[in-house]
């Protein structure tokens, strides 16, 4: 059943709890001339959960006037091509993402193919994400930081990249409820179904820390995270520290391992921060993402000269 979080705000359970293992909570706002939906989920979820969902509110999919995607990721932009055929919404996510969001096999080859000696998907895991994403839909809106998401609520745009290039948040200023979808990670989060917890993912340290921070500065009294349970002010704020200290702890991390062994590779980074740092798994998306994030902010500290594979 959905949840009202803040006047005309309400919460929308998922499938992908159940899919994926992890929560993941989307937004419907009503703004008067608009109907918002923050978030799409993974193809499976406008019809399994949304659609019912909406139904209790006395609300339909074909209801929907504007679908924000936060960022190009499987979880937050997978039921865009379900939403289009159910309706006439138009669709609104960051421009610095158009290319993700418009494109699976780019999505695939720059996020998750970015380090081929590390890690490459296999057969299964691709066509399970490809499940996952279903067919591309153009994005009608472009959003760029400061933008006002149409409608009559004051719903502003704040790009914090670092979890995802273009990643935003959106501030109601209304209610003063921010929603940082995945921006504000912490020490990661543990599996529903498994003593494994999902590291944190970014691209780009030195964005990653400058979004957190513009978060901190920002008038609110709710913070709502995809992928958790809306929380009061303080408890949003401590996240975002969380997420911080988590940075420095992988900075040092780094600096210690390239100290003690003179060199250092992003498999090796990866394994590091996957075991030694938590119950990650070791090598994934989001360990290998890091590493290579904070040995590109180690180069570019002139701390570390990179060092790229020559094919034999
Ligand atoms: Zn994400």
């Amino acid at each position: 059943m959905p949840v009202e979080i803040a006047p005309g705000i309400h919460q929308l359970a998922t499938d992908y709890p159940h899919v994926c293992g992890l929560p993941l909570w989307l937004h419907v706002i009503e703004a008067g001339s608009e109907l918002v939906l923050l978030d799409s989920g993974i193809a499976s979820t406008p019809e399994s959960s949304t659609a019912p969902e909406l139904a209790a509110l006395g609300m339909g999919l074909s209801d929907l006037t504007l679908v924000v995607n936060s960022h190009a990721h499987p979880d937050h932009m997978g039921g865009n091509a379900v939403l289009r055929r159910h309706g006439a919404a138009r669709f609104a996510a960051p421009a610095l993402e158009a290319g993700w969001l418009e494109d699976n096999e780019r999505l695939l080859t720059e996020l998750w193919g970015s380090d081929p000696d590390v890690m490459s998907l296999s057969g299964a895991e691709r066509s399970e994400l490809l499940d996952m994403l279903d067919e591309r839909v153009r994005i009608d809106v472009l959003l760029r930081d400061g933008d006002v998401l149409p409608g009559d609520r004051p719903l502003r745009v704040i790009t914090t990249s670092g979890h995802s290039p273009g990643h935003i948040a959106v501030l109601d200023e209304a209610s003063r409820t921010l929603f940082t979808f995945d921006d504000a990670q912490g020490r990661g989060r543990p599996f529903l179904d498994s003593s494994l917890w999902l590291a944190p993912l970014y691209t780009d340290v030195a964005r990653y820390t400058t979004g957190l921070t513009r978060l901190l500065e920002l008038d609110f009294d709710t913070v709502v995270p995809s992928h958790g349970d809306p929380m009061d002010a303080t408890a949003g704020r401590n996240l975002v520290q969380e997420s911080l200290e988590w940075v420095f702890s992988v900075d040092e991390l780094a600096a210690k391992l390239l100290r003690t062994r003179g060199s250092l590779t992003v498999r090796e980074l990866a394994a590091a921060i996957g075991t030694d740092l938590g119950a990650y798994g070791g090598i994934n998306l989001q360990t290998v993402r890091m590493a290579r994030a904070h040995l590109d902010q180690l180069s570019r500290q002139g701390e570390a000269i990179p060092r790229w594979h020559q094919p034999d």
